[in-house]
């Protein structure tokens, strides 16, 4: 599971909420009458969500992926509507495009049930017709994870499990995560035939590639070491997955690549682990420059003239953009993840064009945190007109 961005919800969907909202709550949720005045068992919130202007929105804001698991659904059988709170229970919020997701039959058949964290209340149905926008849902804390709300790689991790011979499983590394898996029966996740490509994609590809660098490590070639470390990111977790055959899990790439990190203790050879690909494409396009206030207290005069100054250009100069991430980075210690919001680029961009080539010239280090500068706020150009080319986003 990754984050994952809806966008702008469709004009049909808020159409259809609009009157099927209000029609529920005046006539009740058990039954329609049919137009001749006998009942119909089909219940008011079995229509009028399913409609194809969700379905394509959706389908392109999740790459054509499942929302929960990531398998390709792609084929009719596994594109369904779902909601993420069962509108069983939760439902005004049939129509409600922040409760939708498309996803693979597996995670769909997740139970009705729709488990709280002790304590917090569960949302309450309205009482009176809300015929615009969405609902408030801040009230409860459901322990399923939502893509749209929380950082999945905060719960999940996809891991070697022992005694398995090689077999690569996804788990919870918290009580959410583990309720999340136990919800969507992540087990047994994605579809066989996908749970094999991926186990194919690792022993074909990841394997040898980590290989690599351990054997350069072994032979005490730390360049060579790094180089290779530096091809791992950039075949598995930042080429395009449509044209290249390396990358179409990036995910699970990226966990098995910090397995191997760890277990190889890369960081003592000063090689710094790649940041996570979540939804790398889903920044503003065209981001505007903040206010004062709304840039965060830490940054100097000089880094938010800098900042703002990226923000506002379409496209930015190699060295202005070298010259913006050096004096942020003068003003504390920042993660690519953090640099990437501030400046509005993609992550992977902000690591592979810009953090990478400032560290290894010297400009930049990792504490631990995140990346500060070396040797403070030596920065230079904000205006000027040099060419350059600054790479933008990249899709999933
Ligand atoms: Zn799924």
């Amino acid at each position: 599971m990754i984050r994952r961005q809806r966008g702008t919800e469709p004009l049909e969907l808020a159409r259809e909420r609009s009157w099927r909202v209000a029609r529920a709550l005046l006539y009740g949720v058990d039954r329609t009458v049919r137009e001749d005045g006998t009942l119909s068992t089909t219940q008011p919130t079995d229509l009028g969500y399913n409609i194809p202007a969700v379905r394509d929105a959706l389908r392109t804001a999740q790459y054509g992926r499942c929302a929960y698991c990531a398998t390709r659904t792609v084929e009719a059988s596994y594109d369904h509507l779902e909601h993420y709170r069962p509108r069983a229970h939760y439902w005004w919020l049939t129509w409600t495009w922040e409760n939708l997701w498309l996803a693979c039959n597996v995670c769909q058949g997740k139970s009705n049930s729709f488990p709280c964290e002790p304590g917090t209340e569960p949302l309450a149905a309205p009482t009176r017709a809300a015929v615009d926008g969405a609902f408030a849902l801040s009230t409860e804390r459901p322990l399923l994870l939502d893509p749209a709300c929380d950082l999945p790689q905060h719960h999940l991790a996809f891991a070697e499990v022992e005694g398995t011979n090689g077999g690569w499983f996804w788990k919870g590394t918290t009580g959410r995560g583990q309720e999340t898996i136990a919800a969507l029966h992540l087990k047994r996740v994605i579809r066989h035939t996908e749970y094999d490509d991926l186990l194919q994609h690792i022993r074909r590809w990841l394997e040898p590639a980590t290989q690599r660098v351990a054997s350069a490590l072994a032979e005490g070639d730390a360049e060579r070491a790094r180089a290779a470390w530096e091809q791992c990111g950039d075949a598995f977790l930042w080429s395009d997955p449509a044209t290249s055959s390396e990358a179409p899990f990036r995910v699970p790439s990226w966990w098995y690549m910090r397995a191997f990190y760890e277990r190889s203790e890369l960081a003592a050879h000063a090689m710094v682990m790649w940041c996570f690909p979540d939804h790398a494409g889903d920044l503003p396009p065209d981001p505007r420059p903040l206010l004062d206030d709304e840039l965060p207290d830490a940054l100097s005069p000089e880094a938010r003239l800098h900042v703002n100054y990226i923000r506002g250009a379409g496209v930015a100069p190699k060295e202005h953009m070298e010259a913006a991430i050096k004096a942020v980075c003068a003003c504390g210690s920042w993660s690519v993840d953090a640099l990437a919001e501030l400046l509005g680029r993609a992550k992977g961009t902000i690591q592979k064009a810009y953090v990478r080539p400032l560290v290894r010239d010297g400009h930049l280090r990792h504490d631990g945190e995140g990346y500060v500068s070396v040797g403070g706020a030596n920065t230079e150009p904000i205006d000027g007109t040099e060419d350059g080319q600054d790479e933008r986003g990249e899709g999933e």
